[in-house]
């Protein structure tokens, strides 16, 4: 039945395009009998939308916006299909989602004896590096299989510097080549908010086995990393792959959380930028190096802020770690962890800690930054609202977040509100669902239970907003709409949680009054689905298909079985 309905759609949209009398105002583009969910809290619903020269000139009546027709308008019925405003995903890893340097060697193997033969695999596809890379282990699962994980690798790769990227990035396990490259040695000191793992005992007792947790890891992916032309045009490529895959899901606006600018990302999004590669408007978020000196890179970060609404990319964000993961017992936790990893301290570690974060936004926000803060314990969390506090009597209208905040305890939640602290939760992971969380329960305890405290968020009157953290977690954000409406006592509503990805993700890119709703006089970032998510069982949500996407009126996708012309 509804694939006849659909045929019929396509059937009446060929040959729509009408002449109507001339009229120097008339519309490029016309939108009649659609069920227009506007986010315009004037004038929720709508059947019809006008567009001029990429901005909407008139939402309202199927029959009025006729007046708007001229002899070039295109009109296209939308025969009641749904339209929404374009999505805005405030936190995506562009890059690594899209570049093929270093080979894009995920690892799908359980065990070790899989994960060998699948990593000598990669050795063919490296590319833009003479490091071997690869991505995907689970740390649990090779600490409780290897004994000795500098060694295995060793016996598996000894001609070439190896680092393997944890799943969740948030550790890497190299080879005894990488430590060399990296002058990682028995007497290295730990660097701030990293952790060089060591054998505990026997003869190479103190010397590193293979493991760097946190920003110990990234300082020696930064060195496998480093810009050369090859990397440079790899890069741009999966950047532009990137600029393909954001409009099928209806994403007209993005943050990237974390530019390696000393990896040349900056300069390849510049070069997009300057080559009209764009698909979507962008707001980078320059990596504060927890292991930089401050004065320097705060000079650096200085010069390249940058915002201009005639631009489809601001660079006007900084993303800065307050602490790291529960997996890895590094979030910074307020009471300690239930189990402990080596060398790491009971309650979690900081990238930045309090002082020197409130230091960077006291130093920053002056030339218009927001801060893009990764904070996941109640510690973590506690500390950067404090940092915001400290510096918001000079910034009261500053738009910084809070990303992650996983855990929150219950006197830090009304300050998210008090302090304009915007908290950006990522639920489009299974893992986040209530009925997931005991993974965490040999970390946490009790504590297991009472995070991702999204309708809590809700109810205290803070300023949230949903994002997928690609490619930790699945791109559609259909799936997070769905997600953050399936969670039991902490379940907001649809229309809530399109909220948080459009006008109120917006707000976060400090561009609400021109984009996030469908209103006159904003861009028209416009999105046709296949059904209406307000009304469809919650099931369907996920299975969401966007039929057309536009930025300021231009198409960046069309579905190939929708047919308008
Ligand atoms: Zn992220």
């Amino acid at each position: 039945m509804k694939a006849i309905v659909f045929l019929s759609v396509i059937f009446l949209m060929t040959g729509v395009r009408v002449v109507y009398p001339n009229s120097s105002n008339a519309a490029d583009l016309i939108f009649t009998h659609g069920n227009i969910i506007t986010m315009d809290e004037a004038l929720p619903r709508a059947e019809a939308v006008a567009v001029k020269s990429g901005k909407i000139v008139y939402v309202g009546t199927s029959q009025k916006v006729m007046e708007l027709a001229g002899e070039y308008s295109e009109v296209i019925d939308l025969q009641g299909l749904t339209m929404i405003p374009g999505i805005h995903d405030a936190h995506i890893h562009a890059l690594e989602a899209g570049s093929e340097v270093g080979g894009n060697c995920w690892l799908e193997a359980k065990s070790l004896k899989g994960l060998k033969s699948q990593l000598l695999s990669c050795l063919k596809k490296q590319k833009g590096t003479d490091w071997l890379l690869a991505y995907g282990h689970h740390l649990e699962t090779l600490l409780e299989e290897a004994e000795d994980p500098k060694g295995l690798l060793d016996s598996w790769v000894s001609d070439r510097p190896v680092a393997v990227m944890e799943s969740t990035s948030h550790s890497i396990w190299v080879n005894s080549r990488a430590l060399a490259a990296a002058g990682i040695k028995k007497n290295t000191k730990d660097p701030d908010g990293g952790i060089i793992m060591r054998y505990l005992d026997g003869a190479n007792a103190g010397e590193p086995n293979g493991i760097l947790l946190e920003t110990a890891g990234e300082m020696v992916f930064d060195l496998a990393l480093q810009p050369n032309p090859t990397a440079e045009a790899i890069n741009y490529e999966g950047l532009q792959w990137v600029m393909d895959e954001l409009p099928q899901y209806g994403i007209t606006s993005i943050a990237d959380a974390r530019v390696y600018w000393k990896r040349g990302w900056l300069d390849v999004w510049k070069k997009a930028e300057n080559n009209d590669d764009l698909t979507v408007r962008v707001n980078l978020g320059l990596w504060a190096y927890p292991n930089e000196e401050d004065e320097s890179q705060i000079e650096f970060l200085k010069k390249q802020y940058r915002f201009n609404p005639e631009r489809l990319m601001q660079i006007n964000q900084i993303k800065i770690y307050s602490d790291g993961i529960i997996h890895n017992t590094t979030a910074a936790l307020k009471q300690p962890y239930q189990l402990s990893l080596y060398g790491v301290p009971p309650t979690g570690l900081n990238y930045f800690d309090e002082q020197r974060l409130s230091t960077y936004i006291a130093r920053l926000q002056p030339s218009g930054y927001d801060f893009h803060i990764h904070t996941i314990g109640d510690r973590g969390v506690h500390e950067a609202l404090n940092a915001i506090e400290k510096n918001y009597l000079e910034n009261p209208g500053h738009r910084h977040r809070l990303t992650h905040v996983e855990m929150i305890d219950n006197e830090d939640m009304p300050r998210f509100a008090k302090l304009n602290a915007i908290a950006d939760m990522q639920v489009a992971g299974d893992f986040t669902l209530p009925e997931n969380h005991h993974w965490q329960e040999p970390y946490l305890g009790e504590r297991a239970f009472h995070s991702y405290r999204l309708k809590d968020l809700h109810d205290s009157g803070a300023h949230y907003v949903l994002s997928s953290d690609w490619t930790v977690n699945d791109l559609n954000p259909f799936v997070g709409i769905h997600n953050a409406v399936s969670r039991g006592r902490e379940s907001i509503s649809v229309q809530q949680a399109l909220k948080a990805y459009t006008l109120g993700a917006a707000y976060v890119m400090r561009s609400e009054t021109r984009t996030g709703s469908i209103q006159t006089g904003k861009e028209a970032d416009l999105v046709v689905l296949d059904r209406d998510i307000l009304s469809v069982p919650k099931k369907a949500i996920k299975e969401s298909r966007v039929l057309l996407t536009l930025l300021s009126g231009v198409t960046t996708y069309r579905a190939e079985d929708f047919v308008l012309e």
